[in-house]
């Protein structure tokens, strides 16, 4: 299937070449030609399936269709997010992928100075991406008005539900035109979610991509048993082989995300860390020098993850296990985007091997033994099948007699 079979204008065509790319994901295939036709959408998918394309390109070409000047403060596009840097991130796509169209987006969201987006409100847009809390404060304020939008699209349904948001969500919701095109992302449908998009939504179609317990076949994925103070070693050792370009290192604690960065600064690594108290400045900063290759290794919490999409992760390591075993697949999954194929390294100690068969038992396989407690060998890193001894090796014993590890709390389930 190529971008070109899905009936989108010249100047999207072009503007997908430029980024790079060739074929278009499934949900992009499923729902472009819906969107184009008009119709709402319900689209069950998490980010890291192109799902902005997805909706963002048959966006901007039903706003090209109808030419219309730009207005102050009166998007013709809406599309509500739960956080910044999604925001920004989405934003930056209608950026992208609009460069040949002319048309006018802005972004809004919490945590900084209004000025700057009162400013762009002013200056007139047709697409405008936000927040739900900043976007009621300039609504409020008379900054913004919904009267003119066509298009409304409401990403990750459930993390606003998680966060929240869902009375923000409905308020907004009050004062959109009945007469508009919808569409709605969720990466699960809980009933709360799925009685949201019906008040949304009108006959819509839906597109629904890979089950969120199945990681992407192309991602090759070790396990490394070592000892709980052997980690530390093995993760200098690990992340500055020349062949790991680009590296997302998971942590269970904000401190130890920032303990683990600082040992790999000292080891001469650049390293950067976000997780749950890091202010927006420096997230932003380590996310950019992640972004241009000048900091290789960012290390972060799940929660601080979440939502972060920087192409060309060569390798996710996790530096802990994560105790809920879906947070694993989600971690693992910031490989191997949209084609591309990428490698996952767990390090495993005693007290850990409880959720490493809890995994296992999710992603209904077992995960290559890459090393055991004794160093790093050579081929971990390597693509391609492992030493055929090394693959069966058994799994050191658990400790306190294969009973869960207490210290983390015992077991959430999300
Ligand atoms: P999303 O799910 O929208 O967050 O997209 C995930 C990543 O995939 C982003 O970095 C996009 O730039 C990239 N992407 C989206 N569509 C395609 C495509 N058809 N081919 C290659 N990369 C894509």
């Amino acid at each position: 299937m190529s971008f070109d079979a899905l009936g989108l204008a010249e100047p999207l065509l072009r503007a997908v070449r430029e980024q790079g790319y060739t074929a278009p994901t499934p949900i992009q295939v499923d729902a472009i030609p819906h969107v184009l036709a008009g119709r709402d959408l319900l689209g069950v998918a998490q980010t890291g399936t192109g799902k902005t394309a997805a909706f963002g390109l048959p966006l901007l070409q039903q706003l090209a269709a109808k030419p219309a000047k730009a207005r102050p403060g009166r998007p013709r596009a809406l599309v509500l997010t739960p956080t910044r840097e999604l925001a920004i991130q989405i934003d930056q796509s209608f950026a992208d992928y609009g460069r040949h169209l002319g048309l006018r987006h802005a972004v809004i969201f919490g945590g900084v100075g209004q000025a700057a987006q009162e400013k762009a409100l002013r200056a007139g847009l047709d697409v405008l991406t936000a927040t739900p809390g900043r976007l009621l404060d300039l609504q409020g304020q008379g900054f913004v008005h919904f009267d003119a939008v066509e298009l409304f699209v409401l990403d990750e349904a459930d993390r606003m539900l998680d966060l929240g948001f869902l009375p923000d969500v409905r308020r907004v919701l009050q004062h959109l035109p009945k007469q508009r095109q919808s569409l709605f992302f969720s990466a699960t449908m809980p009933p709360s979610i799925t009685a949201l998009a019906a008040t949304i939504l009108t006959e819509p179609v839906r597109v629904e991509v890979v089950p969120e317990s199945t990681p992407a076949e192309r991602i090759l994925q070790r396990v490394l048993f070592v000892d709980p103070d052997g980690k530390k070693e093995v993760i200098a050792k690990l992340v500055s082989d020349p062949r790991v370009d680009r590296a997302l290192v998971f942590t269970r604690t904000n401190h130890r995300a920032n303990r683990v960065a600082q040992l790999l600064e000292r080891a001469g690594v650049k390293a950067a860390a976000i997780h749950g108290n890091t202010s927006q400045n420096a997230r932003q900063r380590a996310l950019e020098g992640f972004r241009d290759g000048t900091t290789p290794v960012l290390v972060a919490t799940d929660i601080a993850a979440r939502g972060i999409d920087v192409e060309g992760i060569s390798h996710v390591v996790n530096f802990d296990l994560p105790n809920v075993p879906e947070s694993y697949v989600h971690r693992i999954g910031r490989t191997a985007r949209a084609g591309a194929s990428g490698m996952a390294l767990s390090l495993c100690d005693r007290e850990e091997i409880a959720f490493l068969r809890d995994i296992e038992k999710l992603i209904g396989k077992r995960i290559d033994v890459a090393g055991d407690r004794i160093g790093l060998p050579d081929d971990v890193l390597q693509p391609g099948p492992l030493g055929a001894e090394r693959r069966q090796q058994a799994a050191p014993k658990a400790g306190g007699g294969g009973k869960r590890s207490g210290r983390r709390g015992g077991r959430r389930r999300p």
